[in-house]
Formats: C-alpha cells, structure tokens, sequence
C-alpha cells in the first residue's frame, strides 16, 4: 500500500496487493468505517497496522460482497465490532468461499499458506435493502441494488461519494464468475447511475477513483454483453461456441467472459 489517499472529503483509499484491492475509510466524528478487510488473517492484521494512522477508533467494517480478497480479514475486526454484509453473504461464504478455502489448503496451491489461519467470519449486521451507519457528524448508506458481480453486492453513500465494489472495476475488466449475475448486471448499475453526476466520485473495488462518467460506460459495456448473450442463445448458438461467435461484439476480451455465457445461457432457461 502506497499511502492513504483522500479521494473526497473524509473519505480514503487504500490500493493493496494482491488483486489491487481497495479498502476505503469514511471517517467521521466517532470514528472510522472501513470496506473490506483484504483477503487473509495477516492481511486484515496489516491493515489494522496501517489504519492506526488515521488516529481514530474503527468503528465497524463493511463487506461489499462476500469474495474473499474483500473480506476474509473479517476475523481481523472483532469480537465486537460490527461487521456489515449483505444477508446473502453468509450462503456465499457456504457455497463459494468455504470450498475453495478448504480447497486451497488441502491442495496447498501457491499463496496458501496465508489461508491456513483464516476463520471464515461472517458479517454481524446483515443488511437486506439498505441500512444506516451513523458515524457521529455524517451517515453512511448502504444500498444493495440487485445481483450482478455476485447476489450480495453492497454500495455505499456518503455526502455524494459511492463505494461500489465489484460492481465496477477500474484496474482490470468487471469479473464474471460463478456466482455472477450477467444478465442482471446492467440492471443493477442502471439503479445506480441516477443517484450519480458526472463528478461523482465513485471507488470501484479495484483500481483508481472514477466518475460518473466512467461508470455509466462501464454500464454500457456490461450492457452490451447480456445483450449479446441473448441474442447467441435466441439464435441457437451452442454455449461452448458462443464467445467465438460473439467475435469483436464482445466489449471485454473474451478470455474473461467464458462464465458470463454460461451463466447467462443458464439463467436464460
Ligand atoms: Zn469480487
């Protein structure tokens, strides 16, 4: 990490590697609301290293969602201290994150070694809609807006700047997994893009701040993939031969979008 960055007011970003994943801080007069806690015991701890400079209690963390690179440093933050996730969180952790943990430690696969002290530790306040945190002088929101990077994405608001998870990325294309929703994705950030000016600062859960602007391309674009996924499968593409089809239509390179067909020619029917 490269330093505190204050990309608004009372609002900051930590990048870290791996994944140049962003933790963002709001810091209010009670004290400090951290998103995401990286993904390992050693890195929550180093995180509760770094944020002893912001001089201010933590008074609660966030999930946006329940990967693990944002939130198996969870165990970091407690026993006590509230943690908020999405109410879906918790069967994410049981269908996805808990099989490849157990996964990564048995097969030893590089960079495991750091999984074998992680206690898969869940969210505390599950939140459904939206919910409140009142940080003393200001108020955080957190909003779910619908499926799409996975069916527990969290974004949060705070006097006009959003913290918005994986549901935009900056340093790399969005990521469609196994637990994505594509075909719903554009849906969801379109409930977004309102509650946005083009000024807006928006932190996506990897790479650099962003504007509305950015964000509404990156709708565009996501946009453009369910479509296409539609329109293969309405014309009886097979899913193995789908992103060949697709060719140069596609608006991400096609390596990264072998699930986004096939979830989507799944949840198509
Ligand atoms: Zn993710």
């Amino acid at each position: 990490m490269t330093g505190w960055v204050e990309v608004a007011d009372g609002v900051l970003q930590g990048r870290y590697e791996p994944y140049d994943v962003t933790v963002a801080v709001v810091r209010g007069a009670d004290g400090l609301l951290v998103v995401d806690t990286r993904g390992s015991r050693r890195q929550g701890d180093e995180l509760r290293d770094d944020l002893r400079v912001l001089g201010r209690p933590v008074r609660c963390a966030v999930n946006t969602h329940g990967h693990f690179d944002h939130c198996f440093g969870n165990q970091c933050f407690g026993p006590g201290m509230p943690i908020y996730g999405h109410e879906r969180l918790p069967a994410q952790f049981a269908e996805h994150e808990a099989p490849m943990l157990a996964r990564a430690v048995s097969w030893g696969v590089e960079g495991s070694e750091e999984f074998r002290d992680v206690v898969l530790t869940p969210p505390t306040r599950l939140v459904g809609a939206e919910e409140r945190v009142d940080l003393g002088d200001r108020v955080v929101d957190l909003l779910h807006l619908g499926r799409g990077h996975t069916d527990n994405d969290l974004v949060l608001h705070v006097d006009g700047t959003w913290i918005v998870g994986d549901l935009v990325e900056e340093s790399g294309p969005p990521a469609y997994g196994k637990d994505s929703f594509p075909l719903e994705w554009p849906d969801t950030l379109a409930a977004l893009l309102p509650r946005l000016a083009e000024d807006s600062v928006v932190l996506p859960g990897h790479g650099a701040a962003v504007d509305g602007t950015f964000v509404r391309r990156q709708c565009d674009d996501i946009t453009v993939v369910a479509d296409l996924i539609a329109v293969l499968h309405a014309a009886g593409v097979p899913v193995e031969r789908a992103l060949a089809e697709g060719g140069l239509r596609w608006p991400f390179a096609p390596e990264g979008l072998a699930e986004a067909v096939r979830r989507g020619y799944a949840q198509i029917g």
